[in-house]
């Protein structure tokens, strides 16, 4: 017999359709959640669908953000000749926890992935080309992460920016293949920075 009702049927599906959460988290959240005070269930569903309407992109480096330009790019200290490519606004919050990278960022949404349809004009790479021509950039970091869509995606932009005459470089393999940047600590981070390559 079916003991659930729809009402957290819904909510269990909802919950498992987010990553990292397999069906057995999910009821287990969905659980949670009923159980909560209704409080608290109204403060977590006001700031999701808050946190949903008043984020966006930052136009210049299209970093998730809550204003027209994200705090870095509006900060005039930052080193504006050094753009860091990276494929979410995660990667480029672990390199901020750092407190070391002085330059800007560039937030590609993805990278490019043949396997899964992922081309080049799916990501904004349009974007950084016209970064490129607009902004005095002498020193393009190729951040995305190690795994093959990373590797394909910094190659790709290795190509596509020798012609421009601003010089590449790719962060050092310290970080574990397939590992996604977020969750790498600090310190490999750092290291992979201080290494990286000129491509
Ligand atoms: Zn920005």
């Amino acid at each position: 017999m079916e003991i659930f009702t729809d009402h957290i049927k819904r909510l269990t599906q909802e919950l498992s359709g987010l990553p990292g959460v397999g069906a057995k988290s999910a009821r287990r959240l969905a659980f949670y959640i009923v159980n909560m005070p209704p409080e608290k269930v109204r403060s977590l569903s006001e700031a999701i669908t808050e946190a949903k309407e008043k984020s966006r992109y930052c136009k210049k480096c299209f970093c998730l953000t809550d204003t027209e330009l994200c705090p870095v790019c509006s900060d005039p200290k930052r080193d504006q000749s050094t753009i860091m490519v990276v494929e979410e606004t995660g990667d480029m919050a672990a390199y901020e926890r750092t407190g070391k990278y002085e330059g800007l960022y560039h937030v590609l949404h993805g990278a490019i992935s043949p396997m899964t349809g992922v081309g080049p004009d799916d990501i904004k790479l349009k974007e950084l080309m016209s970064r490129l021509s607009e902004e005095d950039i002498k020193e393009v970091i190729v951040a995305t992460n190690s795994g093959l869509e990373g590797e394909t995606t910094a190659m790709y932009i290795s190509r596509l920016l020798k012609p421009v005459g601003v010089n590449v470089t790719r962060i050092a393999s310290g970080v574990p293949v397939g590992g996604d940047l977020e969750l790498v600590d600090e310190v490999t981070l750092l290291r992979a920075l201080e290494g990286r390559v000129t491509l």
